[in-house]
């Protein structure tokens, strides 16, 4: 089995008491087998504790008042407090480790949804690096399309050198990654898999003549909106409506979308860009802050181009799984743009965490959030004629 991680992965350390927020709240914390016999047979009276905190039925903790049961008035486990480490279930123990499963292949990641991993992630400097490592256990999958993951693993180095590629604006990374995603899907749509090589090459070496933006426009779709275009009144007006119609995980969220309704949209198109030209001039892409506000995009667009993009391998939804990197990307800032109104026109690194790992908790974190909004961003942004296959509950 290979398994690839980024290099910070293994320097994650939970802060417990110290966190800004806790993971053991709001979610419903499943058990796994191994730790639900452990508890049955618990002895003591902290096995009395741990058998009637469980619901058996669900295998899952309950709460009190939205928070785990054991979670303890200073923030920490009383699981681990008693009984160890050791005694975690599999759920606790491994966050905010993700895994993503192929043929051969584990990889790697740390959720943005946990404040110590955004700022881990975010505080990285220089372009993110990947570890292999190599061990001998198997795997028994059963159907794999192998010949489709290594395409879109080669798309991914592609995309990875377009986005840590720092002599471009974050802007015209940001198109690239966009329009190779759609091109990838048009030929996957037209059964043109063949013309890939091609695609992926065409892209590589207008990169090392310096003339992507050219690959950009000479592969511009007809569809009139291009994502990776940042503030668009009308767009973003949309979007929320998009991200209002989701489930909601914490009251919190609801703060955070009005803030935006009322602090951008409100007052017309005029005002939102003469907002967000301000805040460029003092903070983003026209200040003198540029290097550090596309350092932030591009480690954003790294983790999750990383983490998601190859799982097209299982829906053929190769584009808005690009959308959906880009769109989160948009929308962070969108929401940086509102906390720095907020605050007066300033803007910390904790305001750009939290709003980061705010963001992660309900969208990222929540399966039916990731799969309706994945579903929206291919009806809404992917090449016509593309048949969505449905990833959502119906
Ligand atoms: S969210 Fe992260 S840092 Fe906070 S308690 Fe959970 S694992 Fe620890």
């Amino acid at each position: 089995m290979r398994y690839l991680k980024p290099y910070f992965y293994d320097s994650f350390v939970c802060t417990g008491g110290s966190c800004p927020d806790t993971c053991c709240a709001d979610w419903q914390i499943m058990i796994d087998e191994d730790s639900l016999d452990r508890y049955g047979n618990e002895p003591g009276e902290f096995g009395k504790i741990l058998r009637n905190s469980i619901d058996w039925e669900e295998e899952c903790f309950y709460q009190n008042d939205h928070r785990c049961a054991f979670l303890n008035n200073e923030n920490l486990c009383d699981i681990y407090r008693v009984l160890g480490a050791d005694a975690l279930c599999d759920t606790c123990r491994l966050y905010p480790r993700h895994t993503e499963e192929y043929e051969g292949l584990r990889e790697l990641s740390l959720s943005f949804s946990c404040p110590e991993a955004t700022k881990i992630i975010l505080s990285c400097k220089e372009p993110i690096r990947f570890l292999e490592e190599e061990t001998d256990e198997e795997d028994d999958f059963e159907e794999f399309d192998f010949m489709m993951f290594s395409r879109l693993e080669d798309t991914r180095d592609i995309l990875f050198a377009v986005l840590q590629d720092r002599s471009l604006s974050l802007t015209l990374r940001m198109a690239v990654a966009e329009q190779l995603a759609e091109q990838f899907q048009i030929c996957m749509e037209e059964q043109r898999e063949f013309d890939i090589d091609d695609l992926l090459r065409c892209c590589r070496s207008h990169q090392k003549e310096n003339t992507l933006h050219v690959f950009v426009s000479k592969c511009l779709s007809g569809k009139g909106v291009n994502a990776a275009s940042l503030h668009q009144w009308e767009q973003q007006k949309k979007e929320l409506q998009v991200l209002r119609g989701l489930e909601r995980l914490r009251p919190e969220w609801n703060q955070i979308l009005d803030g935006a309704e009322k602090w951008l949209y409100q007052e017309g198109r005029e005002k939102y860009q003469h907002v967000c030209e301000g805040f460029h001039r003092m903070y983003g892409a026209l200040s003198s802050h540029k290097a550090e506000w596309e350092n932030l995009g591009e480690q954003l667009l790294m983790s999750f181009v990383y983490t998601y993009f190859c799982g097209a391998v299982y829906d053929d939804m190769v584009c808005s799984k690009m959308e959906l990197a880009l769109f989160s990307v948009r929308w962070i800032q969108e929401f940086l743009i509102v906390r720095w109104l907020e605050n007066g026109k300033t803007l910390s690194m904790q305001d750009v965490e939290e709003i980061t790992w705010r963001y992660a908790r309900e969208i990222e974190h929540s399966d039916n959030n990731l799969n309706a909004l994945e579903d929206w961003l291919f009806e809404n942004y992917a090449p016509e004629g593309c048949i969505l296959e449905k990833t959502c509950d119906e």
